[in-house]
Order: structure tokens, then C-alpha cells, then sequence
């Protein structure tokens, strides 16, 4: 049975005797071995933790429950996010669950499909603004700090402590932290949980952050006014963690990336067709990375164990797997069945 991030690591997480219990069964999910992409990249082992199995099908889940569940407790009757999608879909379902109004504000035009269904499903009310995430995120902190409202972007601590918890399950299903373990990297909130959740547990894997090439301040060392990527999930130009992002890299021995959307289709492909295992582009982004420094380098990683971070299921963003798909083909008759399916 999942019991959920809170239960489970309990004495690793800030509760008091006040904090809800609240889980829609979010973590424990699984690692799996990509052999295939583990050959092309030249490793021992590639395992995908796949955090597409989390309840609303991403990893924000993890930090979500504690966010929401600290926000009740601290007496909030509403929360708010901005979004590019995922986070707007979290808040919501806990929202849901726990009883309290849930408001989101998401860009206008670049959100998958996937993400808008599940927040519209849960109640949540939904403002479009009229702008990236990037102001979308400066509104809403603003407003949160005059009204109360609580706000459940990673900026929360609490998201980063829960967060964190994916660290823990790592090192423990294999027994030892990886040699490395590469990520997506948007507003940077969960490589600087990571690399908490590692540091606590007294390990110190290099950390591989990836971003996309339209969307790569890390990368640049500056913000991006006008980020751009297929993988809208970290279409982010001014990460708030910024500075944990960096410390992660550095005190890692790691470092950021950039790969662009067709390299991050070219593994989104790989992984669904190759692996068995259906993410959303942002997801792909860091097999996209360590094939890009493999080919690079070959040899690079000879001998090591990697992890890929899978952050969201394929599914949030049907848009982009039927568009980068080959054609459905004709539509045949009855008759024609047995040699069409040859
Ligand atoms: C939120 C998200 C990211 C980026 O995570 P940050 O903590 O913002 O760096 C990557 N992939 C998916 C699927 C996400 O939902």
C-alpha cells in the first residue's frame, strides 16, 4: 500500500501534532531500468524514476501534500500557484481532497491540455494571464502577501521538504546513492530538493541539471526574457531557486546543460518506444542530456550508475505525441483489416 509522502517519512519532514493527514497516496514510485538507453549512453546502469506514477502525474505531488496540508494547519481557507501546468494540477487535487478553494494562474496559450482537464476537474478556478510563467509567478507572490492567501510554488520551503522525500526512496531501492542523477530544471525547485534529500541522507551523487536551449538561463548565467520550448513544464526564463540550483551544481561536482527541443523529442521517442515508458517533453530532457554528453564524450560515464528523473507522464501532454507522432494513416474498410494490420 502507498501510504503516502507525509507517513512515510515522517521523522525526515517538518510535522507538528497540528499538520493534517493528508494523501492521495503520492511517492513510492518506481525505478526502471532503461538497458537499452543505458548501452547508447555508455553507463552500467540507467534507471528511470518515473514520478509520472505520482496520483496526479507528476512530482509535484510530493511537495503538494506537505504544502497544503502546512497551509491548513497554519489556517489558510484558500490557496493560489502560478503555473505552467503541473503545479496548478497538484494544488487542485489536494485542494480537493483537503477541502479548501484553490486558485491557479496559468500563461496564456503554452499550458498542456492534460494539466488545464485535471485543474478544471478538481475545482480549481482558473486566470489566464496574458504574459509567461516568469510574471505569472511575481503576481502571484504579490498577491499572496496581501491577502493571505497561501501560495504553493516551490519558493514554499515546505515543496522543497517534500520534495526531497525522492532523494530518500533512491538511495533506498538501490541500496546506495547513484554516481549520478540528471534532472529537468525550470524553476528550480526540485534539483535544490534533491540535492537536500541526498545531502541529508550523507550522499553526494554529481547532479546533472538540463534545461531546454530556448529556455537555459542557468546555462547563460542570465535570465531569459522570452523563454521558448515544446517542453512547456520548464519554460521558465528567472528560476526562483536559482541559488539552490547553483549550490546543487557546484557542491555536486555536476553540472547545467542545455539540449534542444528536437534532441528532447529524440528521447521523448526513445523512452516511449524503446524503454516502454511515456513522459512528458520536459521529462525527456535529461536523457536527452546525457545522451548529448555521452556522444560527446564516449566513455564518460563507463561504469557508472545514472538516474533519470522522469518528472511527468506522457499523458498531461497528448498535444505533443500526437503532433511529433508519424501519421495515423488511412482509414480502412472492414475488409481491408487483415492487410493493413500485416
Ligand atoms: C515542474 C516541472 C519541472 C521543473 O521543475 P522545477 O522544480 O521547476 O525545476 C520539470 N518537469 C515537469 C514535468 C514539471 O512539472
Amino acid at each position: 500500500m502507498r501510504r503516502g509522502v507525509l507517513a512515510r517519512f515522517a521523522d525526515r519532514l517538518p510535522l507538528t501534532a497540528r499538520t493534517p493527514t493528508l494523501t492521495l497516496g503520492e511517492g513510492d514510485t518506481p525505478l526502471i531500468a532503461a538497458p537499452r538507453l543505458a548501452r547508447e549512453i555508455g553507463c552500467r546502469f540507467l534507471w528511470l524514476k518515473f514520478e509520472g506514477q505520482n496520483p496526479t502525474g507528476s512530482f509535484k505531488d510530493r511537495g503538494m501534500v506537505l504544502a497544503i496540508a502546512k497551509a491548513v494547519e497554519d489556517g489558510a481557507t484558500a490557496a493560489v500557484c502560478a503555473s505552467t501546468g503541473n503545479t496548478s494540477a497538484s494544488a487542485a487535487a489536494y485542494c480537493a481532497v483537503i477541502g479548501i478553494a484553490c486558485r491557479v494562474v496559468v500563461p496564456d496559450g503554452k499550458v498542456a491540455l492534460g494539466k488545464l482537464a485535471q485543474a478544471v476537474a478538481h475545482g480549481a478556478r482558473i486566470v489566464v494571464l496574458r504574459g509567461n510563467f516568469d510574471e505569472a509567478l511575481i503576481a502571484v507572490r504579490a498577491i499572496a502577501k496581501k491577502t493571505g492567501i497561501a501560495l504553493v510554488n516551490s519558493v514554499n520551503p515546505y515543496r522543497i521538504e517534500g520534495q526531497k522525500t525522492a532523494a530518500f526512496e533512491i538511495i533506498e531501492t538501490l541500496g546506495h546513492a547513484p554516481d549520478g542523477l540528471a534532472l529537468p530544471v525550470g524553476n528550480a525547485g526540485n534539483i535544490t530538493a534533491y540535492w537536500k534529500g541526498f545531502r541529508e541522507a550523507g550522499t553526494k551523487p554529481v547532479l546533472y541539471g538540463i534545461q531546454a536551449a530556448g529556455a537555459a538561463p542557468l546555462v547563460l548565467g542570465t535570465p531569459v526574457a522570452h523563454p521558448e520550448t515544446i517542453a512547456t513544464a520548464i519554460r521558465i526564463g528567472n528560476p526562483a531557486s536559482w541559488a539552490g540550483a547553483v549550490a546543487a551544481r557546484d557542491e555536486s561536482g555536476g553540472l547545467f546543460g542545455k539540449v534542444t527541443d528536437d534532441q528532447i523529442i529524440e528521447a521523448y521517442r526513445m523512452l516511449a518506444s524503446g524503454a516502454g515508458v511515456f513522459c512528458e517533453p520536459a521529462s525527456a530532457a535529461p536523457v536527452a542530456g546525457l545522451l548529448q554528453l555521452s556522444r560527446a564524450q564516449p566513455g564518460r560515464f563507463a561504469g557508472q550508475e545514472l538516474v533519470a528523473v522522469l518528472t511527468g507522464h506522457g499523458l498531461k501532454d497528448p498535444q505533443t505525441a500526437i503532433g511529433s507522432a508519424p501519421p495515423l494513416g488511412a482509414v480502412v474498410a472492414p475488409g481491408d483489416l487483415e492487410e493493413a494490420l500485416r
